[in-house]
C-alpha cells in the first residue's frame, strides 16, 4: 500500500508547505491528520496530484490544531466525508463536523475503517496535566503491521503495546509519525528506541513532536531502518 506524506515540518520540494503537524494520506483512501492550515494541506494536495473525491474517510488522532487544522476547509471542499474522532474528543469538535456535514465517527476500540486500514480507538493519554485521548492507524499488508501516529501523547510504546494485544502474533513492520519525544532527554530517548526495537518493530520514522534530537537518535539506533519522513515523500508498505 502507498503511504504520501502530505504535511509535516519538513520537506525535500521548494513547492510544498511545510509547518506544525502531519497529515499522511494511505492508499489514497484514508487520511490522517489535517495538519495545522487548511489552505497549505489543499495547496499540498493539489501540488501532489491527491484526488481529493477518492478519499474516504479522515482519521483524526487527537483534539489539537495541528492536527484537526486543515479538517474544516478539506470538509467544506467534501461533502458527507467520514471522520473517525474518540468518543472523547471535546464537544466544540463534534459540533463542527456536524456543522460541515461530516459523517463523525466514535470508535471506541479497535475498528476495521476499509479493508485492512484501521484505528485503534481511543487510548488514554495525557497532555500538560488534561485528559487527552488519542488513536493511532494500523495498516495491515503483506509486510505486517504499520502504524502511523498522531503525537502519541498516551506514549509511543503504550500505543505499540495496545496494538500487540489487539493483533497477536503480527510483525509490526513500521512506526511512524509524532512520538512526542520533544522534552524527554538523551537517556529517555534511547531507552525508548531501544524498546521499540526490543518489541520487534523492524523501521521507524519518528517526526514532527518526536524532536529533531530524538530523531536523530533513532537513526543512529535503526540505522538503515530509520526513515526520515518528508512532505512530498511516497513510500510503500
Ligand atoms: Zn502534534
Ligand atoms: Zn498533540
Amino acid at each position: 500500500m502507498k503511504v504520501q506524506i502530505l504535511f509535516d515540518k519538513d520537506t525535500m520540494a521548494k513547492d510544498l508547505r511545510i509547518g506544525w503537524g502531519v497529515s499522511f494520506l494511505i492508499d489514497e483512501v484514508v487520511l490522517f491528520d489535517t495538519g495545522e492550515n487548511g489552505r497549505w494541506l489543499l495547496e499540498n494536495m493539489g501540488n501532489l496530484k491527491v484526488n481529493i473525491d477518492k478519499i474516504m474517510a479522515v482519521v483524526i488522532s487527537h483534539d489539537h490544531w495541528d492536527h484537526t487544522g486543515g479538517l474544516w476547509e478539506l470538509l467544506e471542499n467534501r461533502e458527507e466525508l467520514k471522520v473517525y474522532a474518540c468518543p472523547n474528543f471535546s464537544l466544540s469538535f463534534k459540533r463542527k463536523v456536524e456543522r460541515l456535514k461530516g459523517k463523525l465517527i466514535e470508535t471506541e476500540r479497535v475498528t476495521e475503517i476499509v479493508e485492512n486500514i484501521f484505528v485503534t480507538g481511543e487510548i488514554t493519554g495525557e497532555y500538560k496535566g488534561e485528559y487527552m485521548p488519542e488513536q493511532a492507524l494500523i495498516v495491515r499488508t503483506e509486510k505486517g503491521l504499520t502504524i502511523v501516529t498522531g503525537c502519541s501523547h498516551p506514549g509511543i510504546i503504550k500505543i505499540v503495546g495496545q496494538v500487540k494485544k489487539d493483533f497477536p502474533n503480527m510483525k509490526i513492520y513500521l512506526v511512524f509519525g509524532g512520538f512526542h519525544l520533544i522534552d524527554k532527554n538523551k537517556q529517555e530517548v534511547k531507552f525508548i528506541a531501544e524498546k521499540l526495537k526490543e518489541m520487534g518493530i523492524e523501521k521507524v520514522g519518528p517526526t514532527h513532536c518526536t524532536g529533531y534530537d530524538a530523531q536523530m537518535i533513532f537513526r543512529e539506533i535503526y540505522k538503515d531502518d530509520f526513515i526520515f519522513i518528508k512532505t512530498g515523500q511516497t513510500f510503500e508498505i
